[in-house]
């Protein structure tokens, strides 16, 4: 039978590098991955079974066996599941990189593994993390219901190539025979392999059963003690989430957070409860205290693990979840959904719904409990994740009030590492004030020294900072307690509405000049007026209402999309002594080089006050020198 070799793809050959030359000291996390392995290659092939009875072959239990062997040196990890072709191995164990591999390497990359190891621990880091303590690896394995005894026999040692071959196999399933490396050889030993099991795989359903030595009184003579050797099953299998509240020590749900989401920090909260009436289900989420690096990855998995009637059906099922609570994971067993529940039936399913609100509605009230009563631990949580959460004001109509009451910003008014909520802001709102007012910025810093907030620190209005992404996306338009949320620097934005004939007056006085700054400007903005948010500043530049804004510009292009130049508005402060200086030259001498000049400074001058870079920097630099140089010859 021929032997075929075959190279790893390009990513799994550095995943395998770093494997292998890390100095991660946490390597039994190996046992883990394979344990977890085998045990959804059985959930899989049980959830087949449901449909088609020639998968479960012979075999009356599902089982995990692990074989340790100290003469051959060597681990085998084994089950009775679903198995793989030679196709299937091919692809899985060595061309086809999961999803999360490009990812991971990258993070290593960048925060430097051999800093980091611990790095290792946090992702699933599947198969080849048993490169580290294997130099050679055996994979034998015979797909469920396939017809004869031929299965396949991949084997590597992680250099960059493996092999194929037939190979008969009398069971189903797979088994992985790790070839330990010579330092490595604790993991033969049962005390070892029994203790890694407890602590990283307990809860695993699925029994792991490994063959040990016993001391036992003789039946013959009692005074004497035989050795005996005999199956033990190394994990408790208990399924945390159907046991009482009260018997489960926050240990035992730390350990349970630890194995489904391989966070190495403690959940920030956790929910457990039992549903009855409508819908019977048990739901154990959590809350993590950090979200993971992915979460904005397309490929971050959503939604906690089903199961029905104890039955793992899937890792992650989606529609139990809405997208902007996906940081919450956890366990759903469910005693209504049929067992052999598919995509199509949880997409469209009334029991479904019903979880799924429920879950909601759950995760929701938690938050604001915490918000009351851990302020300090929610405004970490928040810190990172807020700008999830905000998605749902956006995405969930019916719940945006009680989502919009569990957002906090910063704020010009806020104390000193507290952030205002909505229902703060509208309690404190001064007399006249119509909206709720926001500023988008990069940062708040950059905010508070902005010149769109002249007016605003002038009425003593407060003004919300809006440091995240999506703010604008969702909070334009929005309307909280019946206020409109308006941001700052986009639309006309007038505080002194009251005296209408002065500013009428104001108009005309200037109008000839406004005209004139039009004229030069044409190529640049859309309009010029005078301002009602200014103070000190002499200028700046506003979006027109509905336009992009000046961030979600920069964040636009920087994604690569092409956003034309939307062209701005220039507000100029008629209260400002240099525009009021430029405005007696315009009627002294309308055609004056020098008014052109100031003309082009001012709205280069908005350029900066808005974030954005002067067209021509150098012509910048130049005219300003050449103003400083007249005003020192003068003084
Ligand atoms: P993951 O399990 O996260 O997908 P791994 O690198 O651990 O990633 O495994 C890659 C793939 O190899 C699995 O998705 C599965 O298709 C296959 N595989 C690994 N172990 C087994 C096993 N014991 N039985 C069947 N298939 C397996």
């Amino acid at each position: 039978m021929t032997v075929e070799t075959r190279e790893f793809k390009t990513e799994i050959k550095q995943l395998l590098d770093l494997m292998i030359h890390s100095l991660y000291s946490h390597k039994e996390v190996f046992l883990r991955e394979l344990i977890s392995n085998a045990s959804d290659a059985i959930d899989r092939a049980r959830y087949e079974a449901l449909t088609d009875a020639g998968i479960q072959e012979n075999d009356k239990e599902w089982t995990i066996r692990i074989t340790p062997d100290k003469e051959k040196g060597t681990l085998t990890v084994s089950d009775n599941g679903i198995g793989m072709t030679k196709d299937e191995a091919v692809e899985a164990l060595g061309t086809i990189a999961r999803s999360g591999t490009k990812e991971f390497l990258q993070t290593l990359r960048d925060k430097d593994i051999k800093d980091n190891p611990e790095l290792i621990g946090q992702f699933g880091v599947g198969f080849y993390s048993s490169f580290m303590v294997a130099g050679r690896i055996t994979v034998l394995s015979r797909k469920a219901g396939s017809k004869g005894d031929m299965g396949v026999k991949w084997e590597s040692t992680g250099d960059g190539a493996f092999t194929v071959e037939d190979m008969e196999k009398k069971g189903k399933g797979t088994d992985v025979v790790l070839h330990l490396r010579e330092d490595e050889k604790q993991y033969l030993e049962e005390w070892e392999l029994q203790d890694v099991v407890h602590r990283y795989s307990d809860f695993i359903e699925h029994p792991v059963v490994m063959e040990v030595e016993r001391e036992k009184q003789s039946e013959l003579d009692k005074s004497k003690t035989v050795k005996l050797r005999e199956d033990m099953t190394l994990n408790s299998r208990k399924a945390l989430w159907l046991r009482e509240k009260s018997e489960i020590t926050a240990e035992e749900y730390t350990q349970f957070y630890e194995h489904i989401s391989h966070d190495p920090e403690e959940p920030l909260k956790v929910i457990h409860y039992k549903a009855e009436g409508t819908s019977e289900f048990t739901a154990l989420l959590y809350i993590p205290k950090k979200v993971s690096h992915d979460i904005f990855h397309k490929d971050y998995k959503i939604g906690p693990m089903l199961y029905v009637k104890r039955v793992k059906i899937m890792d992650h099922c989606e529609e139990l979840l809405p997208l902007y609570l996906r940081f919450v994971k956890g366990v759903v067993d469910s005693s209504d959904l049929p067992l052999n529940v598919s995509r199509e039936i949880l997409q469209n399913n009334r029991q479904v719904e019903v979880i799924r609100n429920n879950i909601i509605k759950k995760v929701l009230e938690t938050f604001g409990e915490l918000k009351k009563d851990a302020y300090d631990e929610y405004l970490a949580f928040y810190k990172q994740s807020g700008s999830v959460l905000k998605e749902g004001l956006y995405y969930d109509f019916t719940r945006k009030e009680t989502i919009a009451d569990l957002l906090l910003f910063p704020s010009t008014i806020a104390e000193e590492g507290k952030r205002r909520t909505l229902g703060e802001y509208v309690d404190d709102m001064k007399e006249g004030q119509e909206h709720i007012y926001y500023m988008p910025a990069p940062s708040f810093e950059e905010a508070v020294k902005s010149p769109y907030l002249e007016a605003f620190r002038a009425k003593d209005f407060e003004v919300l900072i809006m440091l995240d992404e999506v703010d604008d996306l969702v909070m334009t338009g929005f309307e909280y307690k019946g206020k409109r949320l308006r941001s700052i620097i986009a639309g006309d934005v007038d505080l002194n509405k009251t005296d209408k004939a002065e500013k009428e007056k104001t108009q005309e006085k200037y109008q000839k000049l406004i005209d004139l700054i039009k004229e030069e400007l044409a190529d640049q903005v859309k309009d010029v007026r005078l301002s009602g948010r200014l103070r000190d500043s002499v200028c700046l530049l506003v979006t027109d209402e509905g336009d992009l804004n000046p961030q979600m510009e920069k964040i636009l292009r920087s994604m690569g999309q092409n956003v034309p130049d939307s062209k701005k508005i220039l507000e100029t402060n008629p209260d400002h002594a240099l525009f009021a200086a430029m405005n007696e030259l315009f009627e002294r001498d309308g055609k004056s080089p020098v008014l052109k000049e100031y003309v082009k400074l001012i709205y280069d001058q908005a350029l900066l006050l808005e974030g954005s870079r002067p067209k021509d920097p150098a012509a910048f630099a130049k005219s300003l020198a050449q103003l400083m140089v007249d005003g020192l010859k003068k003084g």
